[in-house]
């Protein structure tokens, strides 16, 4: 099927000359206000290079951003509950704990911090629910997946409104401003991290960022930091990686987790979500040390668990929705934005989705227990995999997704060392929201919608991850879909 277009928010191509001036300009204030990434190739402790951006906004249906944004706090609340239905968590995962060993051993660390006794109750998450249009559904939004751990880009999402529209005002378009939305991302998390250190309770406490080896996406994680520090200089933030956690903490006979003799009230994870991130078992016990204690953990174990592809796959069965939410409208409003979810279990459905895709391999992409991007499977490797796994017990570590077609938005990406000018490209936009929710078990004490980030990529590109340079930071240019009419035109005539 080809792919329908939506038209940019001004004509293109924009004359060279202005290009390479505006361009110029948004270059500085993006290195000048932190849309910044460290070099992957050329590391160096002491340069932030420019993150890829998108020039200019790329058009969104507003209806759909803004049922995107009605359904966060819905969403978190789904997440929560589902993170503390044991036996749910437990029938759901099962199959995929036997031959997925990261899986399995998160899942190993829950069954022993409950064997023990939860020590806090209290959960902290920082959430974010991924979407792309799809275009044969009126551009209707369905969910990607739903991240639970180490959201990243709310830090700098949050400045690019600001940047969009400085660009837009040098291009002599500043009356296009009415339409793009405020973001306040970065404030909502971070109040959701202070929210968290004050129901802990202990004033001498501190907070703990716990970061990989090597952050590049360095920017996004220190203006958490600073604007902790900004709204509450009493809280001490600490950076360690798992290694360190492990070496430099300890639980004391309270169960808290103390460093230099400070108790930490909050654990908010950038790193800990991908199995490199776990080179040995010393990070793994640093990461069962953290969950025993009596520190708030964003996430808590079964939070992560809750954020796996495989219970995105679960809640989609009949009927679970509706166990978890009750049969009214909210209900059908998060079906909604389901897309085709499929287990490929060693069962009669699963055998009817492997048949299903080896007949059409590209209307669906595989995914395994990951998160962090590049996993995936599509088109003629869907086909391949599921032929070599069909006999094998390992198709149950995957989900069989159907593939989102979202419309075409033609663009300027503008890259770190990039030739100048850059040519006018296809781009296809995914629009992340952001929730924060904390609670036990039985209470919420706080659950809303806090900002957003739309990501664009290059539209032949399977994924887009913007760290891994495929992808771009953009800000959604809100449109009214039944006015404006998708262009029937190509690029160059826009
Ligand atoms: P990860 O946890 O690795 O981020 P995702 O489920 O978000 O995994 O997939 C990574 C990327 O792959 C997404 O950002 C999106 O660009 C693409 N993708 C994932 N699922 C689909 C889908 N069903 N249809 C089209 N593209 C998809
Ligand atoms: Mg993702």
């Amino acid at each position: 099927m080809s792919q329908a277009r939506l038209a940019s928010c001004i004509p293109l191509p924009i004359e060279q000359k202005t290009l390479v001036n505006v361009i110029e300009k948004a270059k500085d204030w993006a290195l000048m206000h932190g849309v910044g990434m460290r070099d992957r190739k050329h590391f160096n402790k002491d340069v932030i290079q420019i993150a890829p951006f998108a020039l200019l906004p790329s058009p969104f249906p507003k209806a759909e951003f803004e049922k995107a944004v009605e359904l966060q706090p819905i969403l978190n609340e789904l997440m929560h509950k589902v993170a503390h239905d044991d036996d749910f968590l437990m029938n759901t995962l099962q199959n995929a704990l036997q031959v997925d060993e990261f899986t399995a051993n998160l899942y190993d660390i829950w069954m022993k911090v409950r064997k023990e006794q939860v020590t806090q109750s209290l959960s902290l998450g920082l959430f974010r629910s991924d979407y792309l249009m799809q275009q044969h559904e009126d551009r209707k939004i369905k969910q990607v997946e739903f991240n639970t751990i180490a959201t990243s880009f709310g830090a700098i999402a949050s400045y690019l409104p600001s940047m969009s529209r400085y660009i837009l005002r040098q291009l002599g378009h500043g009356d296009l401003i009415k339409n793009m939305p405020e973001n306040r991302a970065l404030s909502g998390l971070c109040a959701g991290i202070i929210e968290a250190y004050d129901l802990f309770g202990v004033p001498t406490a501190v907070v703990l960022f716990v970061v990989e080896e090597v952050s590049y996406n360095i920017c996004d994680q220190r203006f958490h930091e600073f604007e902790i520090s900004e709204k509450r200089p009493d809280i001490m933030i600490h950076r360690k990686t798992l290694t360190e956690i492990n070496e430099e903490t300890e639980l004391n006979d309270k169960k808290q987790l103390v460093i230099d003799g400070k108790p930490v009230a909050v654990v908010y994870y950038r790193s800990g979500y991908e199995p490199a991130q776990y080179p040995s078992t010393k990070e793994w016990d640093a990461r069962l040390k953290v969950e025993r204690s009596t520190a708030i953990k964003c996430p808590s174990i079964h939070y992560q668990l809750a954020g796996t592809k495989k219970v995105q796959q679960a809640l989609a069965g009949p009927g679970v929705l509706e166990k978890f939410m009750g049969c009214g409208a909210s209900t059908s409003r998060v079906r909604d934005i389901f897309t085709g979810l499929y287990s490929l279990d060693f069962d009669e459905s699963g055998e009817r989705a492997v048949e299903m895709a080896l007949a059409d391999a590209d209307r669906f992409v595989l995914k395994p227990q990951r998160e962090g991007g590049g996993n995936n499977m599509y088109g003629a490797d869907v086909r391949d995999a599921l032929l070599r796994m069909r006999h094998s017990r390992e198709r149950a570590a995957y989900i069989l997704m159907e593939r989102i077609l979202p419309p075409l938005v033609p663009g300027y990406v503008v890259r770190p060392n990039a030739a100048m000018p850059p040519p006018v490209v296809d781009l296809v936009s995914e629009l992340g929201i952001y929730g924060v929710i904390i609670g036990t078990k039985d209470k919420v004490y706080h659950n809303r919608q806090v900002g957003h980030v739309l990501r664009s990529k290059l539209a032949d590109a399977n994924e887009g991850g913007v760290a891994a340079g495929l992808g771009a930071l953009d800000s959604p240019y809100l449109i009214d879909i039944r006015h404006k009419k998708i262009s029937k035109y190509n690029t160059k005539l826009l």
